[in-house]
């Protein structure tokens, strides 16, 4: 039975409450709308991606969670770390030598269960109505534009609600992107990641103990290294599905081990301690869609845009364009004016971002590549790098570029993002 009744009418309906979720919703409440989050979980719940990065301050300190960040248990992290294939520890970049010491200058490793729950009650706290599992299954449409949803409560019953604008904080999963047809891989970016947890393994002394530590696996991809409280610790390694499952090779759990032995730096730190729970692999990395929404609907987070995570871009990305849409919505409803066109700045100043740190993760992968290289060359270059690792990414880097260019290609952006104009025949 479908249940749609006037309480079912909002100014606004959130697709998903995780960060990118909850941070538009929690702006929207703010400025006293109507909005409602459907998060298909029970928070507190599992998810990865737990390195924060300087420039996720903005958005958090928009959102006034910055104390509730410095009083949490979570770790300090003021440095990213890179370990070269023969295991031997690059100079920590401590976000300070360049940014204000008292705030953009020290992030967190979070536990995301714990942060997520943080950023949803926020906006529960600001007035935003959140109902947990509960999953989306379809938009409503009249004709092209999008009146509200068809959601399924954990006990079966169907239930419809409806808002001028609908944003799709959905995460990598893309719910609308999929449905529409709008998800592109990017083709080069098309790696796999297998990861699990340790507890009481070897940690680096004073202010380096919450570096994340980026170790490469010779030629073929990286491991990540991520302090976090409880004396925990967040150790995943991503490269090719191919080099990772040769000699046929599928389980997790093997392939993890085997990944150990190619770096010495991991392999010591992981020699104490006890590993906890289970192996995770998830494949898919890195995609984008066609358009930033239509008629009634916006995307937002990782169902915008999802990057290779190797510079811990997500939550920063996330987190910025969730306040940056909540903004952008916010004009729409009081202007009554849903039309996607409006939503055109907001698509090119996050798609520009994406590609500034797109280019950073093609170098990166590029064997030819080292950030010691470019810098001994060219020691400015050792700002902009800063900037962009540490999020700064909407400002234009042209001159980085011209640098990296000389020792490795880039990738030219790609051309999409932009709303699909009302009454376009590509929608679905
Ligand atoms: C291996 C890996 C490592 C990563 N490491 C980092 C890192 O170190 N640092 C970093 O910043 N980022 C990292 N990321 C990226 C980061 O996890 C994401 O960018 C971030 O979670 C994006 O937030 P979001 O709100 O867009 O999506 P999510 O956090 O995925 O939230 C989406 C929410 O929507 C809900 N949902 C989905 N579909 C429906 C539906 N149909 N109905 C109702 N609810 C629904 C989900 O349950 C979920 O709670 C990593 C990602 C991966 C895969």
């Amino acid at each position: 039975m479908t249940a749609t009744t006037n309480g079912n009418q909002f100014d606004a309906i959130v697709i998903g409450g995780g960060p990118a979720g909850a941070s538009s919703a929690a702006i929207l409440a703010e400025y006293g709308h109507r909005v409602l989050v459907l998060e298909r979980e029970k928070f507190p719940r599992y998810h990865i991606g737990e390195s924060m990065i300087p420039f996720t301050y903005q958005p958090m300190e928009r959102l006034g969670l910055i104390p509730v960040m410095k009083t949490s248990g979570f770790v300090k992290k003021y440095s990213v770390v890179f370990i070269s294939p023969s295991g031997r520890a690059s100079q920590p970049f401590y976000f300070f030598n360049r940014y204000d010491r008292e705030s953009v200058a020290q992030t967190w490793q979070v536990l995301r269960s714990e942060f997520d729950e943080i950023l949803l009650n926020n906006a529960r706290a600001k007035g935003a109505e959140v109902l947990e599992e509960i999953t989306v299954q379809e938009l409503l449409r009249a004709g092209d534009r999008v009146v509200g949803v068809r959601a399924q409560k954990k006990s079966g019953e169907i239930v419809e609600f409806r808002a001028p604008i609908t944003l799709d904080c959905s995460g990598k999963e893309a719910f609308t992107s999929v449905r529409n047809g709008w998800r592109l891989k990017d083709p080069y970016l098309n790696k796999i990641a297998v990861w699990t947890y340790y507890k009481g393994s070897k940690r680096e002394p004073g202010i380096d103990e919450g570096a994340t530590t980026v170790a490469y696996v010779p030629d073929k991809g990286w491991f990540w290294h991520i302090p976090q409280h409880n004396d925990m610790l967040s150790v995943g390694v991503v490269a090719e599905g191919k080099y990772l499952t040769r000699d046929g090779v599928r389980e997790p759990e093997q392939i993890f081990k085997r990944e150990i032995e190619q770096n010495a730096w991991i392999k010591d730190h992981l020699s104490v301690g006890q590993q906890v729970g289970q192996y995770y692999l998830i494949s898919e990395y890195s995609h984008h869609a066609r358009h930033c929404g239509s008629d009634g609907l916006l995307l937002v987070g990782d169902a915008f845009a999802f990057l290779d995570p190797v510079f811990s871009s997500g939550l920063m990305l996330a987190l910025k364009s969730g306040t940056m849409a909540g903004d952008a919505v916010h004009q729409a409803i009081v202007e009554r004016n849903f039309a996607p066109e409006r939503f055109a700045d907001y698509a090119r100043f996050m798609r520009a971002g994406v590609e500034n740190m797109r280019k950073l993760v093609y170098a990166f992968y590029n064997p030819a590549f080292s950030f010691k290289k470019v810098i001994d060359k060219y020691p400015e270059a050792g700002g902009e790098i800063t900037d962009c690792l540490s999020g700064d990414v909407n400002k234009d880097f042209t001159p980085l570029w011209n640098k990296i260019r000389e020792f490795v290609p880039l990738p030219d952006d790609l051309p999409v993002g932009q709303p699909l104009p009302t009454g376009d025949p590509a929608l679905v």
